[in-house]
């Protein structure tokens, strides 16, 4: 061998380390995935699994509303920009398919609630109207208040993660499945919260019918004045027949919603003489300072003030 042959093949050696070497130095300086989320709740479930890697926006923020939900210019402009967006899916957001076009967005699209099984809704018992299209034995949309359900959303986001961004996967999946440990706790601890009180007592009244997934998961009834959307509106002949049944069936736990107006549920309240126990989180967390900053919060905070609502000893 030459020297300039030997010189030549040390070069190549060098230059063969420097690629080698150069996906793990992308990893540490490259940006965050830019990841889009539709609602607060499904926000935090990707934050958990995506963590340092991904840079989640959400579009309908904490307190506010995802069924009757408007995106802004700058909304579309930011999901135009993302690599990835994920959504619930089961017709909750009713509004995004449009967003999607408007943004001309051509990412990846991941349905957080693909492969549950959908509870469909029972809108006709309660007796009230819907104009927005929604038809009898729709699927119910709120799947994420089951916690074996979110474990099934968790799956869906690292799987949509790692197709994003391979060179993250071991870390996603390292990430859901630490998430998926604690949210079978959670869902321990949920049970175990209920099964000291007697089956016929566990009976909720809130003001639009989302916890369909959770009565089923952890066997509570739930009465709602208003449908599973709160697009529809109450009728008077279903909010009546609501009173008499609070009455004969001596419901306490009455509860609004913190997306929703309690004006109903006050009205509810006056005429049954049941005390509204406050709020509990459906559709969107709380912000940052308030009681329900993400999914397992909601969740611990939803199941205490039901059992405590329900427990309360009468005045
Ligand atoms: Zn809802």
């Amino acid at each position: 061998m030459t020297v300039f042959s030997r010189r030549a093949s040390v070069l190549s050696f060098i230059g063969f380390a420097a690629v080698a070497l150069s996906p793990a130095l992308h990893a540490q300086n490259t940006e965050p995935v830019k990841a889009v989320a539709s609602f607060s709740i499904l926000g935090d479930l990707v934050k958990q699994v995506g963590g340092d890697r991904v840079k989640v926006d959400v579009l309908v923020g904490a307190g506010s509303d995802a069924h009757v939900f408007q995106p802004t210019p700058s909304q579309a402009r930011l999901v135009g920009q993302a690599q990835i967006v994920f959504s619930n899916g089961l017709g909750f957001e009713g509004w995004l398919t449009r967003l999607l076009n408007t943004a001309s967005y051509k990412g990846q699209h991941v349905v957080a609630s693909q492969g549950i099984k959908p509870i469909e809704t029972e809108e006709g018992d309660h007796g009230h109207g819907h104009k927005h299209g929604h038809s009898h034995g729709e699927a119910d949309p709120h799947a994420w208040q089951s916690v074996p359900n979110v474990v099934t959303y968790v799956g869906n986001i690292a799987k949509g993660l790692c197709a994003a961004d391979a060179a993250g996967c071991d870390t996603y999946k390292k990430n859901a499945a630490a998430y998926t440990a604690e949210l079978k706790a959670l869902d321990t601890e949920i049970k175990a919260a209920w099964a000291a009180i007697p089956t016929a007592q566990r009976k909720v009244i809130t003001s639009h019918d989302a916890f369909g997934y959770y009565a089923k998961a952890y066997g509570v009834k739930f009465l709602a004045p208003q449908g599973v959307s709160t697009e529809s509106e109450a009728s008077a002949k279903g909010v009546a027949q609501l009173v008499r049944q609070i009455k004969k069936e001596k419901i306490k736990a009455l509860f609004v919603e913190s997306i929703s107006d309690p004006r109903l549920i006050e009205q509810i309240g006056r005429e049954t003489g049941v005390k509204p126990a406050g709020d509990l989180f459906s559709d969107s967390l709380s912000d940052a300072q308030g009681p329900a900053p993400t999914y397992v919060a909601m969740m611990r905070f939803n199941t205490n003030a039901l059992v405590q609502a329900i427990t309360a000893v009468p005045r």
